[in-house]
């Protein structure tokens, strides 16, 4: 678990997520949105699912479903463009 993130931030994120979840079904944010609890059930919430780099508590409170570090996705958007 990211040393960046309290108890409380996390709290707070975690039910951001389940929102997502229960009020947009079937959309690609509560797809996110579930990705992200999962991470977080198994403790690997707030790392990069690409390079395993920790991924800023800003970055996370600003975009809570977020699984890339500001450095891959850069590289995913040049990919995609
Ligand atoms: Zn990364």
């Amino acid at each position: 678990m990211s040393d960046n993130l309290s108890a409380q931030q996390l709290l707070r994120i975690r039910s951001k997520l389940e929102t997502v979840v229960n009020e947009q079904p079937n959309t690609r944010q509560a797809e996110s949105a579930a990705a992200a609890l999962q991470r977080m059930r198994e403790g690997e919430y707030g790392y990069c699912v690409e390079c395993g780099d920790e991924i800023s508590a800003a970055r996370l409170a600003a975009k809570p479903d977020v699984a890339l570090c500001v450095d891959c996705e850069a590289l995913q958007d040049e990919e995609d463009a």
